[in-house]
C-alpha cells in the first residue's frame, strides 16, 4: 500500500474532495513512493477561505509576536535541518550535501524575515505644510498566492513565505507535485513553532489547483517559479484577475571564459556549475563561452575532471544524483544524439556511466559537448540537465553579444583576471544577476533574486528589499490636528505654506 500525501489546510492534513492523484517517485530507485493528492477548485477554495479568515487577526498580531514566532521557526528548521534534506533527497534525488546547502540557502530568507520590523518601517515627514505632517506605512496584501518548481523544493518556497508571513500576509502554496513533501514538512514545523492555523496552508496539485489560485478573487498576489512558457501564462493569467505578480521563468546560463583566466580554477567552476544538482537548476552554467586561444585547453581540463565524478544515490558518497523522472531523464539524453546530428562534437557521453544505485534509478552521467552550433535545440533550449556545452568565440565581443542575443536573462558569470574586462562586462550584459569568477552568483537573502527577459515576467524580484516591497503596499497619510485657523472655504487644489 502506497501512502497518500495530504494537503494542508487550516493548521491540519486534509484530504480535501478531490479523488485525483499523482505518483511522487524516489528517482534514485526509480519506484513510486508515495501518491500526492491533486486538489481541486473545491480544495484550493478551502485553503483560500482558511488564509481569509485567519488574515484579520493575523494581521492585528504584533510585530513583535510575529517576529518571536519567525524565531522560533528559524530554531526549529535549523536544529532539525538534516531531516528536511533526507525528504529532498528522497523525493528530488539531489545528493545530501546538496540538499543541505538548498537548505541554508532557505534559512537565510527566514533570518532576514526575522527583521521584519525594521523592514516595514514608514517614512515621517514633519510639517511639510503648516501644522501638517505625512507619513507612510507598509501593509499586508492579505492572501497570497505560491506555485513553486520541482527542483528547489524547500527553497523556492523558503524564498516567498517567510516574509509573507512576518508581513502579516496569509499564504496558500501549491508546491511541485512531484516532489510535494518539504512543504507539509514546513507547514508542521511553522504550526511547531506557534504560527495559528490558517495562516500558512499548503494544496497540492496541477494546472487545475493553479488556475483556481490564479482566478480567485480573494487571492491578493501569485509568485511563482517555474519554466518560462507556465511563468508567462501565470504572469498573463493573474494579472489579467487583477493580482500582482512575480513570475521567475527559465534559464540558459552562460560563462565567458577570457584567455587570462586561471584556467584550473575556471575548469572546477564550470564542473562544479555544470552537473551540481545534475544541472537541474535555473543557475546552472549550461554553456561555456571559451575564448579560441584557450578553448582546446580548457575542455581538456573540464573533461579531466568530470573523469572524477560519481553519479548515485544521493544517499551515498557521490557528487551528483539522478534526474527527477524518467521521462525528464529521457528528454535530456535526446539532446545527446541531436547534439551529434547538428555537428558538435560529443566529448562525454553520459549515458554511458557507471551509476552508484540501482538500474531503475533515473540515471545520466555527467556529459560535455564541444562545438556546439547557435541553431542547435543543444544551443537554444533549456536542457535542465548534466550537459554543459561548449561554444567557441573569437573575442569578448562575440561572447558578448551571444549572451545578449540569448532570450533569457538569469545568471551569467566571466572568468577572466582583467578588472577592465569584468567591469566592462557587469555593464554592458543584459543579464539580470552576474557573477565575476562566481559561476553561481545568487544574491545573498538581503538582496534579491531575479533575471531579466524571458527569465522573469513582472518588474518584482524574490526576497530582499524586493521581496518586502512585493508583499505589503504602501498607504501615505497626510494629517493635521485642526484649529481655528484652518477654517473658511476654498475650493482650489491643496497647496502648501
Ligand atoms: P514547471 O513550469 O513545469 O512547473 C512549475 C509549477 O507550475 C509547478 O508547481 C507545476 O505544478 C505548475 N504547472 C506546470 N504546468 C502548468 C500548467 N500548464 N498550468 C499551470 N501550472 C502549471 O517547472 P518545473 O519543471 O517544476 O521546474 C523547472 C523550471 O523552473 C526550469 O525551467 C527552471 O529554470 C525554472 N526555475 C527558475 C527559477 C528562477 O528563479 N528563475 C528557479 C528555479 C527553477
Amino acid at each position: 500500500m502506497t501512502t497518500t500525501l495530504d494537503h494542508w489546510i487550516n493548521g491540519a492534513a486534509s484530504a480535501g474532495e478531490s479523488t485525483r492523484t499523482a505518483p511522487v517517485y524516489d528517482p534514485a530507485k526509480g519506484i513510486v513512493q508515495k501518491e500526492v493528492r491533486l486538489g481541486s477548485v473545491a480544495d484550493v477554495g478551502a485553503a483560500v477561505a482558511a488564509a481569509a479568515s485567519a488574515f484579520p487577526a493575523w494581521n492585528e498580531t504584533s510585530i513583535a509576536r510575529r517576529q518571536q514566532v519567525m524565531f522560533a521557526f528559524r530554531e526549529l528548521l535549523n536544529s532539525r535541518r538534516g531531516e528536511l534534506a533526507e525528504i529532498l533527497t528522497s523525493e528530488h534525488g539531489k545528493v545530501l550535501s546538496d540538499a543541505g546547502g538548498e537548505i541554508a540557502r532557505g534559512l537565510e530568507v527566514v533570518e532576514f524575515a526575522c527583521g521584519i520590523a525594521h523592514l516595514t518601517k514608514g517614512d515621517y515627514s514633519e510639517n511639510v505644510s503648516t501644522g501638517v505632517d505625512v507619513y507612510t506605512v507598509r501593509q499586508p496584501l492579505g492572501v497570497v498566492g505560491i506555485i513553486s518548481p520541482f527542483n528547489f523544493p524547500a527553497m523556492v518556497p523558503l524564498w516567498f513565505f517567510p516574509i509573507a508571513i512576518a508581513a502579516g500576509n496569509t499564504v496558500v502554496l501549491k508546491p511541485s507535485e512531484k516532489d510535494p513533501s518539504a512543504a507539509i514538512w514546513m507547514a508542521e514545523l511553522f504550526a511547531e513553532a506557534g504560527l495559528p492555523a490558517g495562516v500558512f496552508n499548503v494544496v497540492h496539485g496541477d494546472k487545475e489547483a493553479v488556475d483556481a489560485l490564479l482566478t480567485h478573487p480573494d487571492v491578493a498576489s501569485i509568485s511563482f517559479v517555474g519554466s518560462t512558457p507556465i511563468a508567462q501564462y501565470i504572469y498573463e493569467t493573474a494579472s489579467a484577475n487583477g493580482k500582482r505578480v512575480q513570475a521567475l521563468g527559465g534559464a540558459k546560463n552562460h560563462m565567458l571564459v577570457l584567455p587570462d583566466a586561471d584556467l584550473d580554477l575556471t575548469a572546477d567552476a564550470a564542473v562544479n556549475a555544470g552537473f551540481g544538482s545534475a544541472g537541474e537548476r535555473c543557475m546552472a552554467i549550461s554553456v561555456v563561452l571559451a575564448v579560441d586561444s584557450i578553448a582546446d585547453e580548457l575542455v581538456a581540463k573540464i573533461t579531466e575532471r568530470m573523469a572524477g565524478l560519481t553519479t548515485g544515490d544521493g544517499r551515498r558518497s557521490c557528487d551528483m544524483g539522478p534526474l527527477i523522472t524518467e521521462v525528464h531523464r529521457d528528454k535530456v539524453a535526446s539532446y545527446i544524439d541531436v547534439a551529434a546530428t547538428d555537428g558538435a562534437t560529443v566529448v562525454v557521453d553520459g549515458r554511458d556511466g557507471e551509476f552508484d544505485g540501482e538500474a531503475a534509478g533515473f540515471w545520466l552521467g555527467p556529459t560535455l559537448i564541444d562545438k556546439v552550433p547557435l541553431t542547435s535545440t543543444v544551443y537554444t533550449d533549456e536542457i535542465f540537465g548534466p550537459v554543459l556545452s561548449i561554444v567557441r568565440v573569437s573575442s569578448y565581443e562575440e561572447g558578448l553579444g551571444i549572451i545578449n542575443d540569448g532570450r533569457y536573462g538569469n545568471g551569467t558569470a566571466i572568468f577572466t583576471n582583467d578588472g577592465g574586462a569584468a567591469r566592462r562586462f557587469q555593464r554592458e550584459v543584459q543579464v539580470g544577476m552576474v557573477g565575476v569568477n562566481v559561476p553561481i552568483p545568487v544574491p545573498v537573502a538581503y538582496h534579491s533574486f531575479g533575471g531579466w527577459k524571458a527569465s522573469l515576467f513582472g518588474d518584482a524580484k524574490a526576497y530582499g528589499p524586493a521581496g518586502v516591497q512585493f508583499f505589503t503596499r504602501e498607504k501615505a497619510i497626510t494629517s493635521r490636528w485642526l484649529d481655528p485657523s484652518h477654517g473658511g472655504i476654498n475650493l482650489g487644489f491643496p497647496q502648501h505654506d
